[in-house]
């Protein structure tokens, strides 16, 4: 009878384990890996300021983060649509998408750059603006970057406007004279600049903008547990290190 006894305990401690394992609530972070340093691969490993945060995050909600790479253009409809819980992409917060998405608060600033060839006649943005000049500025798809060239630049009749899945791809088409720039995001452009040679990116800036998570508008508790997690996070210098790390100062 003891036996039993001391059997059945033992399984039931060890269905407990099992139980408790698979209780730990998952974070999934929909991302795209071409947007080095927040978010690209190291090998097999998918690394980056995102990333590191996300998991910084995810550990102080006693979450497992989970992370999908996906196309950027697909990250907002997959976390309206529940798919994910959270966006995390070097996204920018605009007032377009915060008709679609909540916004944590933001955790890091990002700047519109434009990438051109070291030989290319085009040596400002006001270039890209100059009548006549009609460039073809390569953007990646669903970006700021992709807006800011459509109204500014197509609309208006001044030039047209590539888009691709791909940062990498934007820049293989630069390589090939398929497009004359791209317009994009500082961080990545210096990345990409460094990843290939023959490519600069032009002093001027065109647009600051902030990056924040973008998480399921009826999931205020979420959104509340992000910004409570990502206070504490820069109250105890987490964020900074995390920043520093992969951009220094
Ligand atoms: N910051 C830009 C945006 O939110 C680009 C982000 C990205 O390509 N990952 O549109």
């Amino acid at each position: 009878m003891k036996k039993i006894i001391v059997v059945l305990l033992t399984v039931l401690m060890l269905a407990g384990c099992v139980a408790k394992v698979e209780e730990t609530p998952k974070l999934v972070m929909a991302t795209e890996c071409t947007f080095q340093p927040y978010e690209y691969y190291d090998g097999d490993e998918i690394v980056g300021i995102d990333v590191e945060i996300a998991e910084a995050i995810a550990e102080k909600l006693g979450m497992e983060l989970e992370i999908v790479d996906i196309a950027f253009d697909s990250i907002i409809p997959g976390v309206m649509g529940e798919k994910y819980d959270i966006g995390m992409a070097g996204m920018t917060v605009t007032d377009e998408r915060k008709e679609q998405v909540n916004f944590s608060d933001s955790y890091a600033t990002g700047v519109q750059v434009v990438i051109v060839t070291e030989d290319s006649p085009i040596t400002s943005v006001d270039d890209l603006f100059e009548e006549g000049n009609n460039y073809v500025v390569g953007t990646q798809a669903g970006t700021t970057g992709f807006l800011y060239a459509t109204w500014d630049i197509e609309d208006a009749g001044l030039g047209t406007v590539d888009s691709y899945q791909k940062t990498t791809d934007a820049a293989s088409a630069l390589l090939n004279g398929k497009i004359d720039c791209i317009l994009l995001d500082n961080e990545p452009a210096k990345a990409i600049v460094k990843n290939n040679t023959g490519l600069k990116i032009l002093e001027t800036e065109y647009a600051v903008e902030d990056y924040a998570i973008a998480i399921n508008k009826a999931n205020t508790e979420l959104t509340e547990k992000i910004n409570a997690a990502l206070a504490e996070l820069t109250a105890d210098g987490t964020i900074e290190t995390i920043i520093n790390k992969y951009i220094g100062d």
